[in-house]
This record gives structure tokens, C-alpha cells and sequence, in this order.
């Protein structure tokens, strides 16, 4: 690599630090940002530092946003007295996208995994039960990913909500186990969220 000096070599290395970037396409990123015109990578440069300066998580569902609370917060038409509790910003832009879904999220910020070493303080788990405390929500849908860590983590959360007496649901095994919420499309979501069931 040090063939192409050492600035390319560096920007190549960071390049290969992100995820799913092998070394392969580092290279060919690094070759294009190096013949873009200098206000085309003071651009890329500039948005990735105002994104990491400015975005940050919304006070109330954890989303990212980059004000104190997200527009799906602050949002007084969308329905307030529902929750629907998501591993990851992506989820919530995938329920987004079905248009049908009206009422709040709160992000997790990923599962419990104790092969992974995540506990349940590692994820946004406390800041969903302080909100609950306060606000007036009365369905809690689990919607984290059909997996063992995903099922795993809706159940632990279902223990901690049920003593407060909320009415809480679990999305339909419409979505293919293993999958990604991402990655399914808009149809297989309506399917889960309309099939979900009391637990
Ligand atoms: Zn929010």
C-alpha cells in the first residue's frame, strides 16, 4: 500500500475500518475521493464531521435526530399512547416507510447478547421504563428482530412492563426468522405489526 505514499495509504486504512469495506474496495473509494474535484471531498468531508457533531440521540425514544427531541416526538398528530420498541434507527425508518404506523418508537440501540457480552444495561432498556413511568402510553409493541437475541430481549422487557399494568404486545413471526427488519419489505412489516399479540 505504502507503493501509493503514505497519505494514500492512510486514507485507504480508514476506508478499510468501516464496516463490510474489504481492503479491495478501500482502495477503489480512496482512488475515486483522491480524483474528485477538491470542493466534492471537502463536502464528504464536512458532512461526515457536522453528522458526528450534530446528530445525536432524541431525549425521549432514543432515535437519532439532531435536535433535543425528533419530529416523530414532537409530532402531536402521531398517536401517543403507543410504543413500538425497535433494535435500530433502520428499524424505525422501515415502519416509517409502510406509512400505516402512527404512533411512537423507542430505539434500543441493539439486544441483549450475552454471548456478545451485552446486558441489559448496554442497551436503552432503563430510558424505556423511565418514559413509560411518565408518560401515558397504554400498548408497548415489541418489535425487535425474530431472532434468539431479539425474542430473548421482547421477553425480558415484557417481565419489566407487565407489573406496571401495560398492555404489551409482541409483532406476528410474519418476518422471516433471522431477518433483518431492514431488509423486509414494507408488506411482511404491516403483516407482523397487524398479527401482533398480547404476551
Ligand atoms: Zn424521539
Amino acid at each position: 500500500m505504502s507503493h501509493y505514499g503514505n497519505s494514500m495509504a492512510k486514507l485507504i486504512e480508514a476506508l478499510s475500518s468501516l464496516p463490510g469495506v474489504g481492503v479491495k474496495t478501500a482502495q477503489r473509494l480512496a482512488f475515486h475521493i483522491i480524483n474528485m474535484p477538491d470542493e466534492n471531498v471537502e463536502n464528504l468531508s464536512s458532512a461526515i464531521m457536522e453528522a458526528k457533531k450534530n446528530i445525536k440521540y432524541c431525549s425521549i425514544c432514543c432515535t437519532l435526530t439532531d435536535k433535543e427531541k425528533c419530529d416523530i416526538c414532537s409530532d402531536p398528530k402521531r398517536d401517543h399512547k403507543t410504543i413500538m420498541v425497535v433494535e435500530d434507527p433502520r428499524d424505525l425508518v422501515a415502519y416509517e416507510k409502510t406509512k400505516e404506523y402512527k404512533g411512537l418508537y423507542h430505539v434500543l440501540h441493539g439486544v441483549i447478547s450475552p454471548m456478545l457480552g451485552i446486558g441489559p444495561k448496554d442497551i436503552k432498556i432503563k430510558e424505556l421504563l423511565e418514559r413509560i413511568q411518565k408518560e401515558t402510553a397504554e400498548e408497548v409493541i415489541l418489535a425487535t428482530n425474530p431472532t434468539i437475541e431479539g425474542e430473548a430481549t421482547a421477553m425480558y422487557i415484557s417481565k419489566l412492563l407487565k407489573p406496571l399494568g401495560i398492555k404489551v404486545t409482541r409483532i406476528a413471526n410474519g418476518v422471516p426468522v433471522g431477518g433483518d427488519l431492514e431488509y423486509v419489505d414494507e408488506v411482511t412489516l404491516l403483516r407482523a405489526l397487524e398479527g401482533r399479540r398480547e404476551i
